[in-house]
């Protein structure tokens, strides 16, 4: 039988392993395949926060600071256009900054370093807000000067970034390859013998969301380079399958990166390429893959998801357990797919998901199996949105049958939840809703058309807090012709109701390519130019009808922070840093802990309201 070598690389949270990674191993190996993985992202941070490392940036910095003036400057006096060389010069500057606003904490880096982590995992530490919030301060120094020296790359504890890179597959492929800028080469080729050495027939990295790109491509590049003859290297994940028309036109996507790429849902059809490799066969039989076939890029018929009860229980074996910043793990779970409502103009995270619904039966096992095998106590549901009547049911099953278990999921605001669901799912472990609360504009939020009345909102959020319920508003700034004034309706319906929404996270809104409103543009009217100019790229570029500039955007984003910092009196949450942070913190002290926990004496600390 064939073998399967599973990766995940980064970035993703340092704190918990991804739902992909162990929702595949768990599938294929309860069909008998024998599959080994790698989590390379918390291996990555690992890696990057341990003392060696930082003594290596320090000196490299310090060289860099040394020689790359001179290096450029003879460069430019041989080519005055030298776009490397003004490229170093930026770096330069980069570099300079940093050392002279951290020049003497760069030498106690690697002292401070095993102690910050060892705070994110003892519980007795973690749960001591100031410890916590100190050791994060230590990590976000650290993961700033891993950083500097690959600028503009900017790697930190929630998120990856390479600014200024565009999403077409040459930029991708000069990007994965150029390591003045690419943080992750040097990584890769120490880990890289280790993966050969498994053996692996067929070797998947999992991308699942944008930060996953640059770190995702680069290693599918060098595995490619370097796979011995046999070795399949497949992509799978679900950033690619917004975008398969785009790559269908690209063999040299494939001639880069990969020998094949699933879209869509994944367990069953990585399982199909797997067998259909080890038997030799053509892959045209397996569904929803791309894949090069003498030089063309062939596309198999999508086929429907596997019913949900199908799929073997997510699977924790080989995953570093002791190497997750956290005290607790929180696992995330799935009982539902898809979006009962699916009418918000501007969201497509139904996209390519067929609707289902996992058993209670089936729901109640896999927990189960993962609280009694690996101790797991925290989990967080990432459906889309649970309907009101099957959360019910679920929260009554949990309850009887004392799974003693927290939990934190999304929701859609609406009338179905009552008070008394409240309690029962309360009683059931429920401790935080990710709520898609939106906009404070009553105009906006008809134009979302989110279904639900601008002021019966808040009487639902009433009921979820009054049962001890965090309430966690999703809200974003800049929907098409959104003003200046509609922002700051935003701003103050949050400061004005901080005894319902008790924390908040922002983002800016994009127009998502298989969102309604940029499928039916015409009927929604509001966009005037959209442009498709990063064919690699899930949003699109846009102009509006009217509303905000860039500067008034800004501006919004700005006052939202300080004003919300002012209206929350420096709240606890601002300076968790996730969700999954404010979770154990609401499991410990209870809701009612967490809102009046003030942090007037880290007023200097960093403030995360987009977490
Ligand atoms: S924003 Fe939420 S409620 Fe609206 S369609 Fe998307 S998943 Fe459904």
């Amino acid at each position: 039988m064939a073998k399967a070598l599973l990766l995940f690389p980064p970035q993703w949270s340092p704190q918990h392993p991804h739902f992909a990674l162990r929702a595949l191993a768990g599938h294929l190996r309860h069909h008998g395949i024998d599959v080994d993985i790698r989590d390379l992202n918390i291996e990555y941070y690992d890696h990057v926060l341990s003392p060696v490392y930082l003594q290596r940036v320090r000196d490299r910095l310090h060289l860099d600071l040394e020689y790359l003036g001179t290096q450029s400057s003879f460069r430019l006096m041989l080519d005055p256009h030298s776009v490397d060389a003004h490229l170093d010069r930026v770096r330069l500057q980069a570099i300079k900054r940093f050392v002279d606003e951290h020049g003497e904490m760069l030498n106690h880096l690697p002292h401070l370093i095993m102690d910050a982590k060892e705070t994110l995992k003892d519980p007795r530490r973690f749960y001591n807000p100031d410890m916590l919030i100190e050791a994060l301060q230590v990590i976000d120094l650290a993961l700033k000067a891993a950083s500097t020296p690959y600028f503009p790359a900017q790697l930190n504890f929630n998120y990856f970034e390479q600014p200024g890179l565009m999403m077409n597959t040459n930029n991708l492929i000069a990007q994965v390859q150029d390591r003045r800028t690419n943080m992750f080469i040097p990584f890769y080729e120490e880990v890289l013998p280790d993966l050969l050495a498994t053996k692996a027939d067929y070797v998947g990295i999992s991308i699942n969301c944008f930060s996953q790109l640059v770190p995702g491509l680069t290693l599918a590049h060098m595995l490619r380079k370097a796979a011995p003859e046999g070795l399949h290297v497949g992509i799978g994940g679900n950033f690619f399958t917004r975008v398969t028309d785009a790559l269908s036109q690209r063999p040299e996507f494939f001639e880069a990166f990969a020998h094949s790429l699933c879209f869509g849902e994944g367990e069953d059809q990585l399982l199909e390429l797997v067998q259909a490799l080890d038997r030799g066969e053509s892959l045209e039989s397996v569904p929803s893959l791309l894949y090069l076939d003498g030089g063309e890029v062939r596309k198999t018929r999508p086929r429907k998801a596997l019913p949900m009860d199908q799929i073997g229980f997510q699977d924790l074996k080989g995953f570093p357990l002791d190497k997750y910043l956290t005290p607790e793990l929180i696992l995330t779970i799935r009982a539902s797919k898809g979006c009962y409502w699916g009418k918000c103009s501007f969201c497509d995270s139904f996209y390519g998901v067929d609707d289902d619904v996992k058993s209670l039966d089936r729901l109640v096992e896999e927990i189960r199996f993962l609280r009694d095998t690996y101790g797991v106590r925290h989990f967080q549901f990432i459906d889309e949105a649970m309907r009101p009547a099957y959360m019910r049911k679920l929260a009554q099953r949990f309850i009887d049958e004392e799974l003693n278990i927290t939990w934190f999921c999304n929701g859609r605001i609406e009338k179905a939840f009552t008070p008394d669901l409240f309690e029962v799912l309360y009683a059931a472990g429920l401790r935080m809703v990710l709520w898609g609360y939106e906009t404070g504009s009553p105009r906006i939020l008809e134009l979302i058309n989110k279904g639900v009345g601008y002021q019966q909102r808040f009487d639902i959020l009433r009921y979820a807090s009054d049962a001890g319920i965090f309430n966690f508003n999703y809200l974003f700034f800049g929907y098409p012709t959104e003003t200046r004034e509609e922002a700051q309706m935003t701003i103050d319906s949050i400061c004005q109701n901080t005894d319902l929404i008790h924390a908040y996270g922002r983002s800016v809104f994009t127009l998502n390519k298989q969102s309604p409103l940029y499928l039916e543009a015409e009927k929604h009217g509001i966009l005037e130019v959209i442009e498709d100019v990063e064919e690699l790229s899930t949003t699109l570029t846009y102009k509006a009808t009217s509303g905000m500039d860039d500067t008034e955007l800004r501006d919004a984003l700005k006052s939202c922070t300080r004003q919300c910092l002012e209206a929350y009196e420096y709240g606890l949450w601002m300076y968790l840093r996730n969700r999954e942070n404010i979770h154990l913190y609401l499991s410990r002290f209870g809701s009612e802990g967490v809102k009046n926990y003030r942090m007037e004496r880290l007023a200097g600390a960093t403030v995360v309201d987009n977490p």
